[in-house]
């Protein structure tokens, strides 16, 4: 098994703490990426998605997966299972010194995930403190701010998955880095 991190960034303007609109473990957030077969390369032509709050069953009948797939090109199975309570939302800050927050951790086997596109289901609350519902699936999200009198956006984003290492902190907390 790879546990693979989705980082991402984006500039926020007058607007802080970008995630999922039900916070970094939303169960119904829709992650959509492309898989790329370990066996053989093939990235997958279609985008696939994951919940937290869909699972299936895995091929050898043991346990559950939220992604269980075939390749297309060499048959063989992909599983991958999400692992919450790692997430962290976007700050302003953050996004001021091109740093990028780690989303979601993603225990993949077959299957390496590739290409995140950014959809619907994000919020951010603006510097008056107004929060805001983003659709991002136009690249981008561009608002005026009422009450702060001053422009909100997300512009320019970007994911990446990153191989991270499970670590056993001290206090019984486990970390991926
Ligand atoms: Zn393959």
């Amino acid at each position: 098994m790879v546990f693979y991190m989705l980082y991402f960034t984006a500039e926020l303007e007058n607007l802080t703490d970008l995630q999922p609109r039900g916070g970094c473990d939303d169960p119904s957030f829709t992650y959509n990426f492309k898989v790329k077969c370990e066996n053989c390369g093939e990235v997958s032509q279609k985008a696939t998605w994951v919940t937290l709050s869909e699972s299936v069953p895995l091929p050898t009948g043991r346990g559950t997966a939220n992604l269980v797939q075939k390749c297309k090109l060499c048959g063989r199975d992909g599983t991958i299972q999400m692992v919450p309570g790692h997430g962290q939302p976007l700050t302003l800050g953050q996004s001021q010194s091109g740093a990028t927050a780690g989303l979601m951790v993603f225990d993949c086997r077959g299957f390496e995930p590739v290409e995140f596109s950014f959809d619907d289901g994000w919020k951010a609350e603006s510097t008056s403190g107004t929060w805001y519902d983003i659709d991002l699936s136009e690249g981008e999200f561009v608002e005026y701010d009422e009450k702060g009198e001053c422009p909100v956006g997300v512009t320019n984003l970007q994911s990446l998955f990153k191989v991270v290492k499970k670590q056993e902190r001290g206090g019984g907390k486990t970390v991926y880095a």
